[in-house]
C-alpha cells in the first residue's frame, strides 16, 4: 500500500476523520476507530509525518550484467541548417531571451522553431490541432538535448511546457523500436508524485501518442488496483505511475523494467517532500544502466542535486527562469513583529475585515495550540 492508497483506504473506513470535534477524554485512537493508523505529535503539538509511506519496500537488488538487454538507437536528432548557421554569440543571445541556463558537457543549441525539431507530419499535425506556435523556452532547449539521447536535469515550472518536453522525444524514441511483444513491459516510464500530476501527465501523453497507436497507461496509488494491472498486463509503451504503484506492479510481475530505455522522473523534488526518494531510487536502479533519463524539478536543493548525480549521466542542466522565485501574479508583503508583543494580533484585528471582505484569507500557525488559540 502506498502513500495515497492508504489515505484513500484510511479516509473511506473514517469517513468522519477529521471532521468531528475530539470528545474530552478520547484520544486520536479512538477517533478513528482504532484502526491503528493515527496522527502522532511531537511535544509541540505539532503533526509528525506518518510513517506509513515506509512500508512500501524497494525492489529487490537486479544484477544487470546478467541481463541480455538489446542494443537500442537513442540519437534521433539532427541539427536544422538554421540553428547550425547560429554562431556562438547568436546561441548566447538566443538563451538569454529565453532566459535558460545551460551548463554540462556540449550542449546542443536552442531552437525558435517547431520545424526545427524535426518531427514527423503525424506529431506536427496533433501540435498544430493545439494552435501551439512556438516552442516554450524549455522545450526550445530540452527537446533537442532529449532527441540526442542526452541525459538532462530540467529546472522548470508547470506551466513551462515540460510535460510536452518529455513526451513529444519520447514518441520518436519509441517509434524506432520493435512493437512490444506479448509479456513486455514498457518502453518509457514517468514517474510523478501524485496521482493529479500523473493524471495530467496521462492526458497529454494520451493526446499525442493516440494518432501513432501507443498506448499509454496510468497506475497510481488510490485507482484501482484490477483495471490498472489489466491493462499494464494488455501492454503499454508508456506508464505514468507514482513511485509506490509502479513497485506494487512490478513485484507482482503485472509489468517489468526489461523494456524500458526511457526514464522520466517529474516533479523530483515532490517526490523527495513525500518521502519517495527510497522508491525512486530503487525504480532507477531497476531500469537498465544505459537508458536515457530525464529529471525535472521545481527546485534545486541538494538531495536533487544528488540524486541527479547518482541516477543521470553526463547530463546537460538547463534551467529555465529564475530557481524558486514566486509567481509573478502573486503580490507579497512582508510585516516582521516583534515575538513576544501584541503587534502582531493588533495588526491581525485591524485588518481582518478589510481582507475579508475583499476575499479568503488563510493563516498558518506553527503549532496545533496556536491554532485553538487563533
Ligand atoms: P506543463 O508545464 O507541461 O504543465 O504545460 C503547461 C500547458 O502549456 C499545458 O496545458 C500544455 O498543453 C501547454 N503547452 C505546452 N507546450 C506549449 C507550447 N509550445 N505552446 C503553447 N502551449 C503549450
Amino acid at each position: 500500500e502506498d502513500d495515497e492508497e492508504s489515505y484513500y483506504r484510511f479516509m473511506k473506513e473514517n469517513p468522519n476523520a477529521g471532521v468531528g470535534v475530539l470528545a474530552a477524554g478520547s484520544d486520536d485512537e479512538d477517533l478513528v476507530g482504532g484502526g491503528g493508523v493515527h496522527t502522532e505529535y511531537d511535544d509541540d503539538g505539532n503533526p509528525l509525518p506518518s510513517n506509513a509511506k515506509k512500508l512500501i519496500d524497494p525492489l529487490p537488488m537486479i544484477y544487470h550484467s546478467e541481463i541480455n538487454y538489446a542494443p537500442f538507437e537513442r540519437n534521433f536528432y539532427t541539427e536544422h541548417a538554421e540553428i547550425k548557421a547560429l554562431s556562438s554569440a547568436a546561441v548566447v543571445d538566443l538563451r538569454r531571451r529565453l532566459n535558460l541556463r545551460v551548463s554540462g558537457p556540449s550542449p546542443p543549441k536552442p531552437v525558435t522553431s517547431f520545424a526545427h525539431f524535426g518531427f514527423d507530419e503525424v506529431l506536427m499535425r496533433a501540435i498544430r490541432k493545439l494552435e501551439y506556435t512556438q516552442p516554450t523556452p524549455i522545450q526550445a532547449q530540452a527537446i533537442p538535448a532529449a532527441l540526442s539521447g542526452r541525459d538532462l536535469i530540467g529546472i522548470a515550472k508547470t506551466g513551462s511546457g515540460k510535460t510536452a518536453a518529455f513526451i513529444w522525444p519520447l514518441l520518436v524514441h519509441i517509434l524506432d523500436q520493435p512493437a512490444l511483444a506479448p509479456g513486455d513491459g514498457p518502453i518509457g516510464v514517468i514517474l510523478a508524485p501524485t496521482r493529479e500530476l500523473s493524471q495530467q501527465i496521462y492526458a497529454e501523453a494520451k493526446r499525442f501518442a493516440k494518432p501513432y497507436g501507443i498506448t499509454v497507461v496510468c497506475a497510481y496509488g488510490g485507482g484501482s488496483k484490477y483495471e490498472q494491472s489489466q491493462d499494464l498486463e494488455a501492454g503499454a509503451e508508456i506508464v505514468v505511475a507514482t513511485p509506490g504503484r509502479m513497485i506494487d506492479f512490478v513485484k507482482a510481475k503485472a509489468t517489468n523494467f526489461l523494456r524500458t530505455t526511457y526514464l522520466v522522473l517529474d516533479e523530483a523534488d515532490r517526490m523527495f517532500d513525500m518521502g519517495f526518494e527510497v522508491q525512486v531510487r530503487s525504480i532507477c536502479n531497476h531500469v537498465r544502466p544505459d537508458r536515457q533519463t530525464l529529471m525535472f524539478s521545481a527546485t534545486f536543493k541538494k538531495r536533487i542535486e544528488k540524486l541527479a548525480r547518482d541516477v543521470l549521466t553526463d547530463p546537460i542542466r538547463i534551467v529555465q527562469g529564475e530557481i524558486g522565485d514566486a509567481n509573478a501574479d502573486i503580490t507579497q508583503d512582508v510585516h516582521v513583529f516583534r515575538s513576544g508583543s501584541s503587534e502582531k494580533w493588533d495588526w491581525l484585528l485591524a485588518n481582518l475585515v478589510g481582507f475579508t471582505s475583499s476575499g479568503s484569507l488563510l493563516i498558518f500557525v506553527t503549532k496545533k495550540a496556536n491554532a485553538v488559540e487563533l
